[in-house]
């Protein structure tokens, strides 16, 4: 279960930006996640809220996830397409990529602490 232990960083991260900031209260944490993390935002959204209940900083902090695809783009033809169980095959000329677009990223856009100011990480 890795949702419990990027839940646990992201917490870290997101504690030690709002002590930066001297925030009172962590409203939301918006994350960006792409598909090739084979995360369950399910289970993440779980070990978030489980992990945020003992930190009255952050307690009732709501976590919104954006899903990135995974994507990839053709060497050959050029054209993009979507990666489907890490299988990056060009659906027109069957050439395999190596150039993945997008689907890789796994950040925190933003977060709103109790001031009601957008902080960008
Ligand atoms: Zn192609």
């Amino acid at each position: 279960m890795h949702e419990l232990s990027i839940a646990q960083s992201i917490v870290e991260t997101v504690e030690a930006r709002a002590n930066e900031y001297q925030a009172t209260k962590v409203k939301s944490v918006h994350l960006r996640i792409g598909e090739a993390n084979c995360i369950v935002t399910d289970s993440l959204t779980f070990c978030f809220e489980m992990l945020t209940s003992l930190e009255p900083l952050l307690s009732g902090a709501q976590l919104l996830i954006d899903t990135v695809p995974h994507r990839a783009k053709c060497d050959r033809c050029d054209s993009e397409f979507p990666v489907q169980n890490f299988i990056a095959q060009c659906p027109t000329c069957d050439e395999w990529s190596h150039h993945i677009v997008s689907g890789t990223e796994l950040q925190i856009l933003e977060m709103e602490i109790d001031t009601g100011i957008c902080v960008a990480t």
